[in-house]
């Protein structure tokens, strides 16, 4: 027996895996009540020895091997399943590929808030006058239980209806007197549920289409022509430089799938998927506005339910997210985009472990729709791909305010050293003469500027003056870093904490001193010198608060701040126009880390933070400070020279692999 034919047609037994063992699938009976009603991907309970454990229906049967010794399914999560026959697909291709079970897979493809509570919402009672406020048995009403009677009236001032939570605010007692007017009828009451929006209270200006220069053209029909046949059609990889425009390809390739019948998926980098990201599409769609569906790790345990409810229940036509949003239950799929798809954020570490953006490819295959790959500096997976033919490569080599890029300019931090005029010489390292005086000139013209450092902390290092020994992560073998709001050293990449010692672990002399920059000293050091700028820092430990990053960019659009010090987390999809100048703190410490592919991410992430310099009226100015002038990754990235440095990078590459 196999399951080939109608999802839904009656069966005898649903052979199931279970969610929380790692057993094998097992068969159970489809009771009668249930039968035509379980499908395939359906969650069902059922019972395994004495308890009653969630499973996923993967496959429904005439009969079973085991017939006679089943055991029926106890009931059915949901109304509706919650995997289409194409993810369960996907799931069986992720576990194969990535060598783990279904069943992690599977975990993996529900929201935690989804698999833990399937179906409560928040609901809220909304309440209708059902009789007038006037007359004998209202005055008695008022006599006998007046705030019952004042309950009324503030139904009746609100025309004869409201909800229960409205009221509240008033009334905070509102649910006691409620009920006995509901009881002698006076009120009808309603249970709605509410969505929890991340975007309840914001204001969209509604964007139309803009007219497309010669690349968009020539790209957007590449991807109409994929959508005329998207089985036959290969993936497309668009590379773009930045300000190229690839967001409006997407809005208008989205809008004609969209005018198809089709739904369209986004995925964006965690890092990327900011409020000025959103509020694009939310914009451009702004008559489907509420059918904007945005999932990131961002959102409450509660949004994330409500937002994962709405795709799956079809009332979403456009889903943006980062890496795990490649699982939304869309249905109709007519796109699927992969935005900056070269983001070493698309792989996830941990089982099961997958990359999304090949994920995406599969998806699409499987769905048969369109996909698109994005990046002004694509993987070097990808590049390979389009070379051999495999994907389809459009690309677009200019600005669409045809601006030239910005002037680049190399500081070589060896000779800054030396120098050092100006600035405190221990603090030269950080701020050359020259970054300091082109930031000088954009205070003066209250132009604004991004500084990136690529390391959180105050101190980047912890060293012996008189033996040498740089204080270390035990089990990473790092330097460890000095965050100085908690007095601790960090290893950022365990995230190990420790005390700083007193003395050198290894001499025990009392010499030992901090060493190089991070972004907490960097932000102090930048506050001295420039008393009178308005600074703020951008990094994980400075945006804990939810909503910080958010607000921070918002005030540095709005102009209330001069001058931005962050990690990478700025250096992603920001479109300031009034930025002028981007200075690359230390071009190196990508550099030096223990990853083949340094090389290849420093160059993405320079040519990145040059994107982001003069995209307004304003040209730019990059200034990349560096030890190492001539390293190849920040020459190309100097001009920009995409091709150059994937031709380049495959000889010391291979060296490691
Ligand atoms: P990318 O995603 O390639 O970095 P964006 O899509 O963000 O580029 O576009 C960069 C800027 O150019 C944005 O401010 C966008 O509004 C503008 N833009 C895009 N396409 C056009 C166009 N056809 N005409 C005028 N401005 C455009
Ligand atoms: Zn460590």
């Amino acid at each position: 027996a196999g399951d080939s034919g109608a999802a839904r047609r009656k069966a005898a037994v649903a052979r199931v895996q279970l969610e929380n063992s790692a057993a094998m699938e097992l068969d159970y009976l489809v009771p009668a009540e249930l039968a035509g009603r379980i499908a395939i991907g359906s969650r069902v309970v059922v019972p395994l020895q004495r308890r009653q454990v969630q499973a996923v229906v993967l496959h429904l049967l005439d009969s079973s091997p085991f017939e006679g010794r089943l055991k029926p399914v106890i009931r059915l999560v949901g109304s509706r399943p919650m995997f289409s026959p194409s993810l369960l697909k996907l799931a069986h291709w992720i576990a194969e590929y990535y060598i783990c079970s279904v069943r992690q897979v599977l975990r993996a493809m529900l929201p935690q808030a989804v698999r833990d509570r399937p179906e409560t919402f928040v609901t809220d009672s909304h309440l209708r006058l059902a009789r007038d406020c006037t007359g004998e048995i209202f005055e008695q009403l008022r006599k006998r239980a007046p705030m019952q009677a004042r309950l009324l009236e503030l139904l009746q001032a609100r025309e004869g209806a409201a909800s229960l939570s409205d009221l509240r605010r008033e009334l905070p007692r509102a649910a006691t007197y409620l009920k006995p007017l509901l009881a002698a009828g006076w009120i009808a009451r309603e249970e709605l549920r509410v969505e929890r929006d991340p975007f309840q209270n914001e204001e969209f200006m509604p964007t139309s289409a803009l007219r497309l220069t010669d690349e968009q053209t020539a790209t957007l029909s590449a991807v109409m022509q994929a959508l005329e046949n998207p089985a036959k059609a290969r993936p497309l990889l668009l590379h773009g430089v930045t300000g190229s425009g690839k967001t409006e390809v997407y809005l208008q390739a989205i809008d004609s799938v969209l005018g198809a019948g089709g739904t369209a998926l986004v995925l964006v980098p965690e890092i990327s998927l900011t409020p000025q990201t959103i509020e694009r599409f939310k914009a451009r769609f702004h008559d489907r506005r509420d059918r904007v569906a945005v999932l990131h790790s961002h959102l409450s345990e509660g949004e994330r339910h409500d937002e994962w409810f709405k795709i799956h229940e079809g009332r979403a036509d456009i889903v943006i997210g980062a890496r795990s949003a490649i699982f939304a239950p869309l249905e109709r799929l007519g796109i699927i985009i992969v935005d900056e798809e070269h983001e070493p954020s698309y792989k996830q570490g941990e089982t099961p472990r997958y990359q999304a953006r090949d994920v995406a490819v599969v998806r699409a295959k499987l769905e048969g729709c369109v996909v698109l790959l994005g990046s002004a500096t694509p993987s070097l997976e990808s590049w390979e791909n389009a070379c051999r033919g495999k994907y389809e490569l459009v690309t677009m080599e200019r600005r669409t305010d045809g601006k030239s890029l910005p002037l680049v300019r190399v500081v070589d931090l060896r000779m800054a050293r030396r120098k050092g005029t100006g600035v405190k010489v221990q603090d030269a390292g950080c701020l050359s003469e020259k970054l300091r005086l082109a930031i000088t000139d954009r205070l003066g013209k209250r132009a604004q500027t991004i500084l990136l450092l690529n390391r959180r902390g105050f101190h980047s290092s912890l060293a012996c003056t008189v033996c040498g020994e740089v204080v270390q992560c035990q089990d990473c073998s790092l330097p460890m870093t000095l965050h100085r709001a908690d007095e601790r050293l960090i290893c950022h990449i365990c995230g190990a904490r420790r005390l700083p010692p007193q003395k050198c672990p290894a001499c025990a002399d009392p010499g030992i001193r901090y060493g190089g920059f991070g972004t907490e000293r960097v932000e102090s050091i930048l506050r001295e010198v420039f008393p009178q700028a308005r600074i703020a820092r951008v990094d994980t430990d400075s945006m804990q608060r939810k909503n910080q990053l958010r607000d921070t960019l918002r005030d540095f659009r709005a102009q209330k701040l001069d001058l931005l010090i962050g990690t990478q987390m700025i250096a992603k999809g920001l479109d300031f126009p009034n930025v002028t100048l981007v200075g690359v703190l230390n071009a190196d410490l990508a550099l030096n880390l223990p990853d083949f592919r340094a090389a290849e991410r420093t160059f993405q992430l320079l040519v990145q933070v040059a994107g982001r310099a003069g995209r307004g009226e304003l040209l730019g100015e990059v200034l990349i400070q560096t030890f190492t002038p001539h390293s190849p990754a920040i020459q190309f990235s100097r001009k920009n020279d995409f091709a150059g440095c994937a031709a380049q990078e495959p000889e010391p590459r291979r060296m490691f692999e």
